[in-house]
């Protein structure tokens, strides 16, 4: 062992009793710490390293100690290693502790956390400062990964407008970040701070959905929570949230201690998925169920026939002479002629009752739940008031339709109740139109 080493530990903390013993300890203590250690002189000179130190940097120590600790410093780090290194030698402090990176044998860098005191002794012996260096390389980079994805979750978050909300289970708090507060337009200390509150903001028809998938997270049922949802605003009106948590902190036990997540305004794509959904179901024209909609209310309302035993009808109705109507009121008030059957078919329906454009100038009327007896008085209703309509039509001399109606026969399908209707209907159009026939 190094005389200096042995003499210089022997200045950091003199012996007492056994004092050989002692020093030999520090001195293998010193040789054979898990860390790094360096002695180095007030002009920053290494006087001594350990084999941990040699290793982090790559070097044999003969090597190293004919080198600066300037030499091996990555350029950025000189400053700050100076400024310690100052403050050390002018005596404002006694120890420092700072991270710098260094230049590694093999010309990768090393990040080093230093803990370095200097060393006065009594006797007037020259000062001289002993340095611990920990390779912390690889928990900067998990550092440095971490803040990157932490930088990019913000810039997530904020570019998702999104707003954050956090519960704590064993406090029952509940907290919504500003982002959050603004979205729903209240502000800070307007909205409680517990959990069953904040669920009656949510909107009746929803709360229970979201209360069983927390409750289904929290039991670890589901991965986390995922939910479409209204929720109150300030103003009293709703709306529509993406609302998404996941279980952030458990205790020993596993138990659930706090759960964070995002809400969104999806109340712009709400309203895009209905005006879509609305597209793709009605007639543009009429506002009536369009005939893809039309033959899956149809399939819908045989079903429930078969699974109840209750009977179900359907009425197909043709207007007359449309050719005739769109000559004289040309294409555009043929069209309002259209119209003017959607608002009239709707208003003269019961609810549960569907009308459908089947097609240019044909309608289909599916009355679910209803039996022969039921769908003769109905189709009559609408067949005698049709010849009315035209009063309210400017130009029209008369309207009238003929109309076919079937009640579904015992394990009858949709085509073929479609079928009869149709051969009703012409059966009315063949009897000189203005007519109505039954099956
Ligand atoms: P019928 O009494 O035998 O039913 O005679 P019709 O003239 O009503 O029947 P036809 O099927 O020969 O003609 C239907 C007409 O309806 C032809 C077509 O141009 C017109 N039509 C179809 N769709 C529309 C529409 O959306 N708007 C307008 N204005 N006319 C339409
Ligand atoms: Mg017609
Ligand atoms: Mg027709």
């Amino acid at each position: 062992m190094n005389a200096l080493i042995t003499a210089s530990l022997s200045q950091v903390s003199p012996p007492r009793s056994g004092g050989n013993r002692a020093l030999l300890r520090k001195a293998r203590a010193f040789e054979h710490a898990m860390i790094g250690m360096a002695l180095v002189d007030l002009q920053g000179r290494w006087i001594e390293v350990n084999e941990r130190f040699c290793q982090m940097l790559g070097y044999r120590r003969s090597a190293l100690l004919v080198r600066s600790y300037e030499s091996l410093t990555f350029t950025d780090d000189l400053e700050i290693s100076r400024r310690c290194l100052d403050r050390l030698r002018s005596g404002e402090v006694e120890s420092v502790e700072f991270e710098k990176r260094y230049l590694h044998a093999d010309g990768r860098i090393v990040w080093a956390q230093i803990h370095a005191a200097v060393v006065r002794p009594e006797s007037g012996e020259i000062p001289f400062i002993i340095s611990q260096a920990l390779d912390i390389t690889k928990q900067r980079e998990v550092r440095e990964a971490l803040e990157e994805s932490e930088s990019l979750l913000r810039v997530a978050v904020a570019g998702a407008d999104l707003g954050m909300w956090h519960w704590q289970e064993s406090t029952d708090e509940f907290i919504f970040n500003e982002r959050a507060l603004r979205l729903l337009g209240y502000e800070k200390g307007d909205v409680s701070t517990r959990l069953n509150s904040i669920l009656g903001l949510v909107h009746p028809d929803d709360r229970q959905r979201l209360a069983d998938e927390m409750a289904a997270h929290l039991k670890g049922r589901r991965s986390g929570i995922d939910r479409v949802l209204r929720f109150r605003r300030r103003d009293g009106s709703y709306m529509w949230l993406l609302v998404r948590g996941q279980v952030t902190r458990r205790d020993d036990q596993g138990w659930a201690q706090q759960v964070s997540g995002t809400i969104m305004d999806v109340t712009k794509w709400k309203d895009l998925e209905r005006r879509l959904t609305r597209l793709a179901t009605t007639d543009e024209l009429t506002g009536l169920l369009n005939r893809r909609s039309g033959m899956s209310a149809l399939k819908q309302a045989i079903q429930s026939s078969v699974r109840t035993g209750e009977p179900m009808s359907m009425v197909l109705l043709d207007v007359d002479h449309f050719k005739a109507i769109n000559d004289s009121l040309g294409h555009q008030g043929g069209d309002e002629v259209l119209k003017s059957l959607g608002v009239f078919l709707r208003k003269n329906l019961r609810s549960g009752d569907h009308a459908v454009r089947w097609g240019g100038e044909e309608f289909a009327i599916i009355l679910p739940g209803t039996g022969s007896a039921g769908a003769h008085s109905q189709a009559h209703r609408l067949f005698s008031s049709i010849e009315s309509m035209s009063d309210g039509i400017e130009g029209l001399d008369q309207l009238t339709v003929s109309m076919g109606v079937a009640t579904r026969q015992e394990s009858e399908t949709a085509d073929s109740l479609m079928k009869r209707a149709d051969a009703l209907m012409y059966r009315a159009k063949s009897a000189g139109r203005n007519n109505i026939q039954f099956d």
